[in-house]
């Protein structure tokens, strides 16, 4: 599935108030064209996703709001690597929804994996 990373700010046009998004010119490096600046602006991705079972185009993922390059291209490549779990289309539909569903309720993921990490230590601690 082909994804890209891109760079945003909440930077918005004088004259029409729409947020610039991606097309902000503080973005990009003076003079470096499709270079983006190491400042200004927070990272995010989109990623193309697997169709509908009736064959309707789904609206790319897209995520934002990453610090650094390396923490976008980790998650692109995550979300990628979840695609690529099984070549099935029902599977890859399926994987599809959840990732969707994470990415409407990030809380609720994060609240999951934390509990995971917490509930180990506290196993371990029980007496026998
Ligand atoms: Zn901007």
């Amino acid at each position: 599935m082909n994804g890209t990373t891109f760079k945003t700010c909440s930077c918005r046009d004088e004259a029409t108030g729409k947020k610039l998004g991606k097309t902000c010119p503080k973005l990009r490096r003076p003079g470096g064209g499709e270079w983006w600046s190491s400042t200004p602006g927070r990272w995010a991705y989109q990623l193309e996703l697997p169709a509908h079972a009736d064959g309707r185009r789904r609206n790319p993922l897209r995520r934002r709001g990453f610090a650094t390059l390396e923490e976008v291209e980790a998650e692109l490549e995550h979300a990628r690597a979840l695609l690529a779990l099984d070549e099935d289309p029902h599977v890859q539909r399926k994987v599809t929804e959840l990732m969707l569903w994470c990415s409407r309720t990030p809380r609720r993921c994060r609240r999951s994996k934390k509990y995971g990490a917490r509930s180990a230590p506290d196993r371990t601690s029980t007496p026998p």
